[in-house]
């Protein structure tokens, strides 16, 4: 009899959910698993964070990919550790056998070892995380307005965003606009004065993947906002109300929101030899893992070796992790036929940021925009690329809505049901 080949999948974001859907009608039986029940669409994670969109328009239910595939099952639980001795996957409901495993985890922010840092900043890896900052910065506002006490005013309206990256400038942007547009609005009472966002950065320019002019056209941007960007400054220490940099100034601040690393996001049962340094699992042209026979990864959690344009892996972005699941999910198929494997090859289709209305930056090809059209772009080729059309027409009501009213509708503390302290929302201070 001839059995089908089992090929676990651990990680539904945007390189598991690809393979589910190359995979389709392939001869193989797919177990997708992932501890979340839907498929984050992270580039707008920012917007939920500010109160531009609300979760479900950048959220996709999984089942919803996987339930009119025949070959692929989902099952929502957290992986524990991989016995690759044993082909086995352990999770929190039980093993999962598998011919062929597909690591496609993702990565997690890095705190690079500073424990005062990890224990009181902000994150924005997940969309709890993005409910939490959201909680937090209208949380700010409102106890900015129950004090008299300059001091904690000053402490409660200044924030401070690590990392001069995407999704840094980003968020600095957006903060930098509820000052202009919602803090006059919603809390006339408060001194917009007294609001500061200020954005550290280690390195001697923001978006440095961009050429010089662009990443110089959006620090323009930025301060053009009010943002107070800090160059060739580290964030060394945060206590919960004072942010030390390196240049030895201190912030008071009640709100620091770190997007300064990241990491690969490891799942135990491998050797220290198959990481590299940003704990991404090292493979090969074929994203098969070192060391291994079967088990192959894919996206941020894999570096892949051999390719000299980029000799620290690929780029932790999306395209990369949809690109390597298709070449994958094709080697699969020739596997299944004997046929020869094709090694991967990067298609980098540039690179755009955006900093605000009207404010963004495009690099693609050789062609560089910046301004309107640029925002433009931006917006429309993340329309595209959203998983459904509910998601598409959310998404571009609201930012219609908020454009014509200058506004960020969402402006909802929605703090965890005192009677579940389970919940993972963080509770603004
Ligand atoms: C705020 C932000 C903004 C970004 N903006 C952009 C952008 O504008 N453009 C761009 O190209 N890229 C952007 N990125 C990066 C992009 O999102 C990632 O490169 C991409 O998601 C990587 O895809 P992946 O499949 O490797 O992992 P992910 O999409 O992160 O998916 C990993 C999945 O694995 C699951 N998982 C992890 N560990 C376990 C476990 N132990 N058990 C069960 N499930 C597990 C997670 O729940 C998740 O669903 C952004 C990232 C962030 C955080």
């Amino acid at each position: 009899m001839n059995v089908r080949k089992k090929i676990v999948i651990i990680g539904a974001g945007f390189g598991g959910l690809q393979c589910v859907k190359k995979l389709k009608r392939a001869p193989y039986d797919v177990t997708l698993l992932d501890k979340n029940n839907y498929f984050n669409f992270q580039p707008l994670m920012y917007q939920v964070a500010m109160g531009g969109l609300s979760p479900d328009a950048i959220a996709y239910p999984i089942r919803k990919i996987t339930g009119p595939i025949d070959n692929a099952t989902f099952r929502m639980c957290e992986v524990l550790r991989i016995d690759s001795t044993k082909n086995k996957v352990q999770t929190s409901i039980g093993d999962f056998d598998y011919d062929y495993l597909i690591l496609a985890t993702g990565a997690t922010t890095n705190f690079f070892g500073n424990i005062s840092l990890q224990k009181n900043c902000l994150t924005l890896k997940s969309i709890t995380d993005a409910i939490a900052i959201r909680n937090n910065v209208l949380q700010e506002f409102e106890a900015a307005l129950a004090t008299s006490d300059t001091k904690q005013i000053e402490r409660n309206l200044n924030f401070v965003i690590v990392g001069g990256g995407p999704t840094g400038v980003e968020l600095a942007g957006a903060i930098a606009e509820m000052k202009n547009h919602v803090l006059p609005m919603d809390y006339r009472e408060l001194n917009k004065q007294m609001m500061h966002v200020h954005l550290v950065e280690s390195g001697d320019e923001i978006l440095s993947m961009f050429d010089n002019d662009l990443s110089q056209k959006a620090l323009n941007d930025l301060q053009s906002l009010g943002v107070k960007v800090w160059l060739n400054v580290k964030l060394t220490n945060y206590d919960g109300n004072a942010a030390t940099l390196s240049d030895g100034n201190i912030i008071e601040t009640s709100t620091v929101i770190w997007a300064a690393g990241v990491k690969g996001n490891a799942v135990d049962g491998f050797d220290t030899t198959q990481y590299n340094r940003g704990n991404r699992l090292l493979t090969d042209r074929y994203n098969k893992l070192k060391g291994s026979e079967n088990i192959f990864a894919i996206g941020d959690i894999a570096c892949m070796d051999g390719d000299a344009k980029y000799v620290n892996g690929h780029p932790m972005v999306a395209p990369v992790a949809t690109q390597q699941a298709n070449v994958l999910c094709e080697n699969l198929k020739r596997m299944a036929i004997n046929k020869e494997l094709k090694p991967f090859e990067y298609f980098d289709k540039g690179s755009m940021a955006t900093i605000g209305r009207h404010k963004a930056i495009f690099q693609a090809f050789g062609i560089k925009l910046s301004g309107w059209t640029a925002w433009m772009a931006w917006m429309f080729l993340h329309l595209m690329v959203l998983e459904s059309f509910r998601n598409k027409m959310l998404v571009f009501v609201n930012w219609v809505y908020n454009y014509l009213n200058y506004d960020r509708a969402i402006r909802l503390i929605i703090k965890p049901d005192a009677k579940n302290n389970e919940s993972e929302i963080v509770f603004p201070k």
